[in-house]
């Protein structure tokens, strides 16, 4: 790279990853003493339907502050303070976060959410472009030409955070290596019976489990994780179903009264794979947050995640931009891939430890990958 050459650096996506990783690198660029190139710093996102019914645990807090979002910010969603999980036994276990230096976790408003960690990143050498799907790459001499429908860039870096789709990655040709898949069916119900505690609930059952949480503006969601083939062949994907399975439940049916349940509800099918690209970098170019892995909703750990390793990647990113460092990216892959093998063991671990129904299908299908 030639002294106070305009390097170009395209992030694909504005989600929690794509967002770390610019922070993390335009505040290393602010406290670099000698600036030895002009950064220009382009945000592309398709705009594509947002995810709703997350939660962050304590632990998202440290990350959050670290990319510059201040504590009032997390007051405007509802404080978690912990669960209540019918999981390996018949009677109720309790998991609350007093204990987390941390402090609490949070159920989001994931559009709001999403608006606030772009709104922190209002810089004049970064540009937002929203509704632009990649549709092609093409690699050349100096880096990558991105195609989106009206218009294409040529970017000196490209950072794949566009979630589970991975755009970029999977159009140069990287492979994604599925482990599992869980498929959950979830509603949202817009007027929460009163009274509900602010926390999440968790239950195990023959086929699949349930969540539940409160979620801001008195709604809340209430899903079911099952296997693709278990949900065909008991139907569950119809809300009839799907409501007689919940009434069958122990701490679900308790907690939501199955009449405010309509046979209007939708739906909403989402699926959570347990999933990694085969490399997480390249030749300029790296994968963040679910475009590099995603983990099972059982793990309410990929925000987190998106966030934590975002802010390596824009570590790493500067490192080899502003000093040359080649081993930065090696290192940041390194970070993903033992990451990705704690999560699994934590994984099998969170699985194995429902015993009551070890051989029913959903269960033994957890365990066809090794920890
Ligand atoms: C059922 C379910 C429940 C979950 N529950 C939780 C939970 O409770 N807690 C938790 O922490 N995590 C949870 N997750 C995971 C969480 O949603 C993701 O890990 C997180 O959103 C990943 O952030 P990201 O920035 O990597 O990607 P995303 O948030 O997916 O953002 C990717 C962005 O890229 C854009 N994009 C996609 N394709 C293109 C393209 N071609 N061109 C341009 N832009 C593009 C999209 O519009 C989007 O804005 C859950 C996931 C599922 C499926």
């Amino acid at each position: 790279l030639l002294k106070n050459q305009l390097i170009t650096i395209a992030i694909i996506g504005s989600g929690p990853a794509g967002c770390a990783v610019a922070h993390r690198f335009l505040n290393m660029l602010k406290k670099a003493s000698l600036k030895k190139h002009r950064i220009e710093i382009k945000i592309f996102d398709a705009n594509r339907q947002i995810a709703t019914g997350e939660s962050i645990p304590p632990a998202a807090s440290h990350a959050l502050h670290e990319i510059g979002i201040a504590q009032n910010v997390f007051e405007t969603h509802l404080s978690c303070s912990g669960s209540q999980s019918i999981w390996g036994s018949n009677t109720t276990g309790y998991n609350d976060f007093f204990h987390f230096p941390e402090g609490q976790g949070y159920h989001l408003d994931r559009a709001l959410f999403n608006q606030q960690l772009k709104a922190s990143l209002k810089r004049k050498n970064l540009t937002f472009y929203p509704n632009h799907q990649l549709s092609k790459v093409v690699p050349e001499s100096t880096g990558y030409r991105l195609y989106f429908k009206e218009s294409h860039f040529l970017a000196d870096y490209v950072i794949d955070a566009s979630g589970y789709s991975a755009s970029f990655s999977r159009r140069i040709g990287v492979a994604r290596n599925i482990l599992d898949q869980v498929i959950s069916l979830a509603i949202i119900i817009k007027n929460a019976p009163k009274n509900m505690a602010q926390q999440t609930f968790v239950e195990a059952v023959e086929t699949g489990w349930w969540y539940l949480a409160l979620l801001p503006n008195n709604q809340l969601i209430l899903s079911f994780c099952s296997d693709y083939e278990i949900i065909k062949a008991n139907g569950y994907d119809d809300i009839k179903q799907w409501r007689s399975l919940l009434s069958q439940s122990q701490l679900m049916a308790k907690k939501i009264p199955l009449d405010i349940i309509s046979d209007n509800e939708k739906i909403i099918k989402r699926v959570a794979p347990s999933s990694i690209l085969s490399q997480v970098i390249g030749q300029n170019w790296l994968a963040v947050g679910d475009a590099a892995s995603s983990y099972d909703s059982i793990s309410a750990a990929g925000i987190t995640k998106a966030l934590q390793q975002g802010i390596k990647a824009g570590t790493a990113l500067f490192e080899l931009i502003e000093n040359n460092n080649q081993q930065a990216f090696a290192d940041y892959q390194d970070l993903v891939f033992s990451d990705f093998n704690r999560y699994l063991k934590l994984r099998y671990d969170i699985y194995k430890s429902e015993t009551r129904f070890s051989q029913a299908p959903f269960w033994s299908n957890r365990f066809k990958i090794k920890k």
